[in-house]
């Protein structure tokens, strides 16, 4: 009998850092999934924002298939033709002169952290080293990057951590006037918290963020992990509000469900990146590349952005004809195809319990934070699907209500 792995076998065999649902699921395509069992889910979840085309997709696929029979790896001891193409494409598309690449959001945000405090060494002297985020902020799993994030629950419990890191309140200048000076490195900040709740920056917040970094030479570095490469509706979510970045990160969407991730700057800054001063094994690798390149082409055309539009309102209206029943949401927001919907004092931090409730009825989920369900679907996802996989979760919250 060959061997099938089972949910028991997560608890045996893997560290305990994660609680995987029960199921398994076993096959994927377009925004659908099938487990073990054969049961099939609409996905409305799609990889923790990452599965930016559904599972799949030819496009994605082809590129994979075409790479894999070329050339996989070679370090960055040489370069390689598809790192090239990607690089080149992310700058033409963005305020970017230079790409560097690596293979996750963390990485990506390690990669910006550390380039900020060289720049500042280089230009302003090792006084210059305070890194402002915001609270409820979320920037990855790496020690500097925990520690930058503003959920302290992330990075307690782990010794001694970076120094130098301050944090304000999200879409509160004043809070970052009080911390900002001339010892000020760098701002990261989600141009919308992600993990955060969903929580969009006001348009005068990003501005004047913009303008306190220029005021005291610090760099402005937008993380988006999580809001770029469509998923907020356009390429990248900080050109809904008009604000450029000095720095900025790139992953989940950017691989479609492969594992890459980007730092982008200027020529200027990236000038403190001199050999030898950062690296990775695998950045770059040339079948990450290929996929990227092949994701962003894909999903950069006015016909897929405008479609995220169209898809958002649609999420938006069967949500709100949900509430209309049921009552159970404080507030719908969110942009593009990064959708939240906080729940109401009665169901106060019970999104959660709406998880399981859905897999049951056929669709996966998520959440952000206890309090907030999150959608994050493909940006190609078909209108049948939302339908249908919206209708699955208005019987799991139902089920909710009635419980
Ligand atoms: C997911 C996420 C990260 C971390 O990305 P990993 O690929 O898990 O390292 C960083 N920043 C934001 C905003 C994210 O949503």
């Amino acid at each position: 009998m060959p061997y099938t792995p089972s949910r028991q076998d997560f608890d045996h065999y893997m560290t305990p850092n994660y609680a995987p649902q029960s199921v398994i699921p076993v096959r994927g395509e377009g925004s659908r999934l099938w487990d073990q069992q054969g049961r099939e889910y609409i996905d409305f979840a799609g990889g923790i924002a990452v599965n930016s085309l559904g599972h799949c997709h030819p496009v994605l696929v082809d590129a994979l298939k075409t790479q894999g029979e070329t050339l996989w790896h070679l370090s960055n001891v040489y370069t390689n033709e598809p790192a090239l193409k990607l690089a080149k494409s992310l700058v033409e598309r963005t305020f970017a002169d230079k790409v560097y690449l690596c293979s996750s959001g963390g990485e990506a945000n390690e990669a910006a952290l550390k380039l900020a405090r060289r720049y500042a060494v280089d230009h302003f002297g090792e006084k210059k080293d305070k890194i402002i985020s915001f609270a409820q902020s979320f920037h990855g799993r790496t020690l500097f990057t925990v520690s930058v994030g503003g959920q302290p629950k992330y990075s307690q419990g782990f010794g001694p951590v970076p120094g130098g890191i301050l944090h304000a309140e999200y879409n509160d200048l004043e809070s970052v006037r009080r911390l900002m000076g001339d010892d000020t490195c760098a701002i990261m900040v989600e141009p919308m918290q992600g993990e955060g709740g969903l929580i969009p920056a006001t348009p005068e917040f990003l501005q004047g963020l913009r303008a306190l970094c220029d005021e005291h030479d610090a760099l402005l570095v937008f993380d988006e992990v999580q809001t770029g490469v469509g998923r907020c509706g356009t390429f990248f979510a900080h050109e809904h509000y008009g604000v450029t970045p000095d720095i900025l990160t790139s992953a989940k969407s950017l691989g479609g469900g492969f594992p890459v991730g980007a730092m982008l700057t200027t020529d200027k800054v990236a000038a403190s990146f001199a050999f030898g001063t950062h690296g990775s094994t695998y950045g770059g690798n040339a079948l990450a590349s290929a996929v990227a390149l092949a994701a962003i082409e894909f999903i950069d055309t006015p016909e897929v952005l405008q479609g995220i539009a169209q898809r958002h309102d649609l999420f938006r209206k069967r949500l709100e004809e949900i509430n209309e029943r049921f009552g159970v949401f404080q507030e719908i927001r969110g942009m593009g195809l990064l959708i939240g919907a906080q729940m109401t004092p009665a169901y106060q931090d019970r999104a959660k319990d709406i998880l399981p409730l859905a897999i049951e009825e056929g669709v996966m989920a998520l959440v952000a934070g206890p309090n907030v369900l999150r959608l994050a679907p493909s940006l190609v996802i078909p209108e049948a699907d939302i339908l249908e996989g919206m209708a699955r979760l208005e019987r799991a919250i139902e089920r909710l209500v009635n419980a």
